[in-house]
């Protein structure tokens, strides 16, 4: 495995590679979710890279951009065991100059849910994905469903900007008990990982609402408000279509039913597509 920490260490170590690249962006701290897209990432293509960027300009003034979790020495590790062939863990000097031109991203879908409640958030992603996508010279790249709304907007920036690139969306990955991984839940006590355990609880809930033939989303949201009473402060309960237009009643097969809610320090999303 090379790590490539500049990018002209990244584009040296390309030269070496033939036929499809899949790439898997992340900011590091890997589990399970990770390695899940990265197996998929391997499988279906004949190389990997993975990088490993804390994006600074995603994170909002006062977030956990300082905090947010890294664990260098243990991620070269697992990348090495997967068999990663190039792992790129550029410095922030290497990704921005100081006077940039910027995408943003687009006024409605990008700046509802969590573009409301992070204003400038997805544009910051925009714009790191847009150039890790362009470095890596990717056949395939793959992003979580966790992140669902990151996932349609990067979908439509490939789309809008013509990029050639396929966007591969990959289940979510969670607990035994339901807890959707996240880097972010180490900073969970055991009490409060009882609590962040009522997001993936909510979903459930609207699950057993739809498989019971209950379709109207005023009333699935008012349920899940009630499970998610022990969390510190719920920001939205959201169910909207594939493309993130708001619903009166759940289409199946095209709805993704969203939570996000504080718990202690960390602030948690999960959701679920059907
Ligand atoms: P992050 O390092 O949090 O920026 O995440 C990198 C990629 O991993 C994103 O595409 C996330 O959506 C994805 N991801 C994070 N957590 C999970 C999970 N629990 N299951 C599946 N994918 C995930």
């Amino acid at each position: 495995m090379v790590i490539a920490r500049t990018i002209d260490e990244l584009n040296e170590a390309k030269k070496v590679l033939r036929g499809t690249i899949g790439f898997v962006p992340t900011m590091g701290a890997l589990h399970h979710g990770h390695l899940s897209l990265m197996r998929q990432a391997k499988e279906e293509n004949e190389h990997l890279i993975v990088s490993i960027f804390v994006n600074p300009t995603q994170f909002l003034e006062g977030e956990d951009l300082e905090s947010y979790p890294r664990k260098d020495e243990a991620d070269i590790k697992i990348c090495e065991l997967l068999e990663v062939d190039i792992l790129f863990m550029p410095t922030i000097e290497q990704m921005y100059e100081a006077d940039e031109l910027c995408i943003g991203a687009p006024k409605v879908k990008g700046y509802i849910l969590e573009g409301e409640k992070r204003p400038g958030h997805f544009d910051g992603m925009l714009q790191v994905v847009m150039k890790l996508l362009n470095l890596s010279s990717a056949t395939k790249a793959y992003f979580g469903k966790k992140d669902a709304q990151q996932l349609v907007l990067i979908t439509q920036m490939v789309k809008n900007y013509f990029m050639d690139v396929e966007i591969i969306a990959c289940e979510i990955v969670r607990d035994d008990n339901g807890l959707a991984l996240s880097s972010r839940n180490i900073y969970l006590s055991q009490e409060q990982m009882q609590r962040a355990l009522l997001l993936s609880k909510s979903l459930k809930r609207a699950t057993k609402l739809v498989m019971a033939g209950e379709l109207n989303v005023k009333l699935i949201q008012q349920e899940m408000q009630t499970v998610l009473k022990g969390t510190d402060e719920v920001e939205y309960v959201a169910i909207v279509d594939r493309e993130f237009n708001t619903l009166k009643e759940v289409e199946i097969g095209n709805t993704i039913i969203l939570v996000a809610a504080w718990v202690g320090k960390p602030r948690l999303i999960d959701n679920l597509w059907i």
